[in-house]
């Protein structure tokens, strides 16, 4: 198809990446997104080889891994400290890195830059109120009073999307899995080569995200999802280590901002039936949120991205573009899904252990085949 006009709805990493792939075929591009400030909370993120692949294929490789660090391992530890393994993670790219950590917010600034760059139109703090589709056209109106009529909508609205509740009102929910993560940063240790991963009930992760920042994700059993204030929110993590190896506990004094710690439940869901109706189609945590024990889940959108595109450009009609795409994404997708809840589960006794050091290179080796 030549000559879309394309609303994205949702300006996160799905969103922006798929607005850059769509207006790489040459696709008039729009999005929306909700939140007027277009803020991201202030940690980071782990991205492996296939995320470098899809990077350069959204011509992003040098301006991504400029904002972020490269490694090119996982170590494993025992809840001890003892480590364990030094799982090499695979390069798929010659001449850089396995892995990248990237703060949140370069990796928005990257993404958001070049989004208007490449002539999307970006508009802040508007939602849609409606969506009508004839089977030709999307009629959408806006929460500032404005419409406009769409060939495609794509809906990018992350892992609560309003554009799947309404689609798909009986749709599959995210559930809580019992389990939350606490993040925080800190100057990053001299020697941190790779990500550091302990394991145990209260599993702890170092990920690099810059020449000297790294964060601290803490994953702790929440069996009754409580709600913490903000206020004593550091002491509350503080006390969340009170038991890990000693290279953890030594770290824990500098956990003193409330502001500063990120503490998000965790939650699943993977739509099993189809991602899209007439016109409308959905993308990444959107469709197929997961929990962060392979830290593939923006992976999975950027990935998502891509193909959309890509079949939006082959197919004659959106039907076929959208069935082609959810076949080619379903598999790779629910993997992640179902083997990071795995992981979860075994974590919090809900299920047989999952051995970290294997799932991980599996992951690697899964992600590593062709989108
Ligand atoms: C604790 C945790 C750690 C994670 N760590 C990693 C990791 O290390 N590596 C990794 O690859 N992935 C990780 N992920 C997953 C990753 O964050 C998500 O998969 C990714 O952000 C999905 O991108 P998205 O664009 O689909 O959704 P989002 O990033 O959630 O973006 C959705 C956007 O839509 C906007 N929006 C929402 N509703 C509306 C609306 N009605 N109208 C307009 N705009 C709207 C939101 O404001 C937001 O900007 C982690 C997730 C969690 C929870």
């Amino acid at each position: 198809m030549q000559s879309l006009k394309i609303l994205v709805i949702g300006g996160g990493i799905g969103g922006l990446t798929a607005a850059i792939a769509l207006r790489h075929k040459g696709f008039a591009v729009e999005v929306i997104e909700r939140d007027p400030s277009w803020s991201v909370y202030g940690v980071g993120i782990i991205q492996q080889a296939n995320v470098l692949r899809a990077m350069k294929a959204l011509g992003l490789l040098d301006d991504y891994l400029g904002a972020g660090v490269g490694f090119d391992a996982v170590e494993i530890f025992r809840p001890d400290g003892v480590k364990v393994a030094r799982v090499p993670a695979p390069r798929l790219l010659d001449g850089y890195p396995a892995n990248v950590g990237i703060g949140r917010r370069a990796l928005h600034k990257v993404l958001g830059d070049r989004t208007i760059a490449e002539g999307a139109e970006v508009r802040l703090g508007i939602t849609a109120e409606t969506i009508v589709d004839d089977g030709e056209q999307v009629a959408v109106t806006f929460s500032d009073g404005s419409s406009g009529i769409y060939d495609v909508v794509i809906g990018a609205d992350g892992v609560y999307s309003h554009t799947r509740e309404t689609l798909f009102p009986d749709a599959e929910r995210p559930a809580f899995t019992g389990q939350a993560v606490w993040r925080y940063n800190f100057p990053r240790f001299a020697d941190l080569d790779a990500l550091q991963v302990y394991n145990g009930p209260t599993g702890v992760g170092f990920v690099p995200i810059s020449e000297d920042l790294m964060y601290m994700y803490v994953t702790t059993p929440e069996p009754d999802n409580p709600r913490y204030p903000r206020e004593g929110l550091a002491a509350t993590m503080r006390g969340k280590l009170a038991t890990c190896a000693p290279a953890i506990q030594a770290l824990t004094e500098q956990i003193t901002d409330d502001d500063a710690v990120v503490y998000r439940p965790l939650e699943g869901m993977l739509m099993e039936g189809p991602w899209h109706r007439g016109r409308v189609v959905l993308l990444g945590d959107a469709v197929h949120a997961t929990t962060p024990h392979l830290g593939q889940g923006a992976g999975m959108a950027i990935e998502d991205s891509l193909v959309l595109a890509e079949e939006l450009a082959r197919a004659d009609t959106a039907e076929d573009a959208f069935t082609a795409y959810r076949a080619r994404r379903f598999d790779r997708c629910a993997y992640i899904v179902r083997q990071s809840l795995a992981i979860c589960h075994g974590q919090l006794g809900k299920g047989p252990p999952v051995d970290n050091a294997k799932a991980t290179a599996e992951m690697f080796a899964v992600t590593a085949q062709p989108i």
